[in-house]
């Protein structure tokens, strides 16, 4: 029944999913013989539902509908229109279920930023990527960085999901340094701790909060979360005597005061470059202050993968999951 595999592809493909993320839905057992009876092409239909997040009896006509469509909440948006909004949400949702299944439950306080970063200084010099992976995975909040993109565009900064009182943080685009991605993650976890998932059932940011400037008075105050819990202050105020910087500068510069700022370098180089003009001179520094590429995704899915109990989800579910965090290309 190959041609009735390709059908059903060709149906997810015009309801916008791309290939990666199809290809990581489908299950394992999957046979040509599974697909000589109808009750394993029923059993297919099933399993790329409840992984892609669409209403299991209309696909079992073929019919693509989504479980989630225009209840999550858009920051930057541009030109997404609703069933890519909708592919987005129901995916995020479905993965966030996974990732939540396989994480001790417990009760979630809001905590301020202060308090946040008081902890993790009492047992670091600063905030940073791996510290606040910790933390959120103390506090129960599973994070993964995304390997597979539900939308053959890469439009998704990244994302928080809530679920019965509980939240996921789906991180998306990637980078070469921990530092953005420290920045992104503090900006999640804002918008959890300041209750922003009140009235939605996920939050997707499309563009990256650190560049993206539009107003939205939520972004501004998951902004000023992330910036306190990473450096002290909602506004960092960093002095340096030197005028002109470039690449190398710039880093020894950052290397020389992270003591002195309790601000992880990196983070440092991003805060003295925002609001000057220097961002490509920092993001650049930052080959530099670390002195070899470390894509994030790495540490952000190799602690994910240790903290998940992967027993509770079942094989097929671990297998989609560990799909979604590998990816096409290791
Ligand atoms: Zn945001």
């Amino acid at each position: 029944m190959a041609g009735d595999d390709e059908n059903l592809i060709e149906r997810l493909r015009k309801a916008g999913f791309s290939r990666a993320a199809i290809r990581a839905a489908w299950p394992s057992w999957w046979s040509e013989e599974a697909g000589e009876t109808p009750s394993g092409r029923a059993e297919l239909r099933f399993a790329l539902a409840r992984r892609l997040g669409l209403e299991p009896k209309p696909l079992l006509g073929e019919r693509v509908e989504f479980v989630w469509n225009d209840e999550a909440r858009f920051k930057h948006l541009s030109t997404h229109d609703d069933a890519q909004k909708a592919a987005l949400t129901s995916f995020g949702m479905s993965v966030g279920r996974l990732l939540l299944r396989a994480t001790p439950s417990g009760p979630i306080d809001p905590i301020a930023a202060e308090a946040l970063r008081d902890a993790i200084m009492a047992g670091s010099p600063f905030v940073d990527l791996g510290s606040l992976l910790g933390t959120c995975w103390a506090l129960r909040i599973p994070v993964i960085h995304l390997r597979v993109f539900p939308l053959e565009a890469k439009s998704m900064h990244a994302m928080v999901v809530g679920i019965d009182g509980r939240f996921a943080i789906l991180l998306g685009r990637d980078a070469a340094y921990p530092a953005p991605v420290a920045f992104t993650l503090a900006h999640e976890l804002g918008h959890v701790m300041l209750n922003h998932l009140a009235d939605a059932p996920a939050l997707i940011d499309l563009e990256d909060p650190a560049l993206a400037r539009d107003g939205d008075e939520q972004e501004d105050e998951a902004d000023r979360f992330a910036l306190t819990l990473l450096t002290g202050s909602p506004e960092p105020d960093i002095q340096t005597n030197i005028d002109h910087f470039n690449a190398p500068t710039l880093a020894a510069a950052v290397l020389r005061a992270t003591g002195e700022y309790g601000v992880e370098p990196g983070t440092l180089a991003l805060c003295l470059a925002h609001g000057r003009s220097l961002w490509p001179v920092a993001m650049s520094a930052l080959g530099f202050i670390y002195g070899e590429r470390k894509p994030a995704w790495r540490e952000v899915n190799g602690i994910a993968d240790g903290e998940l109990d992967w027993d509770l989800l079942g094989d097929e579910a671990a297998h989609y999951l560990r799909n979604v965090m590998i990816g096409d290309n290791v």
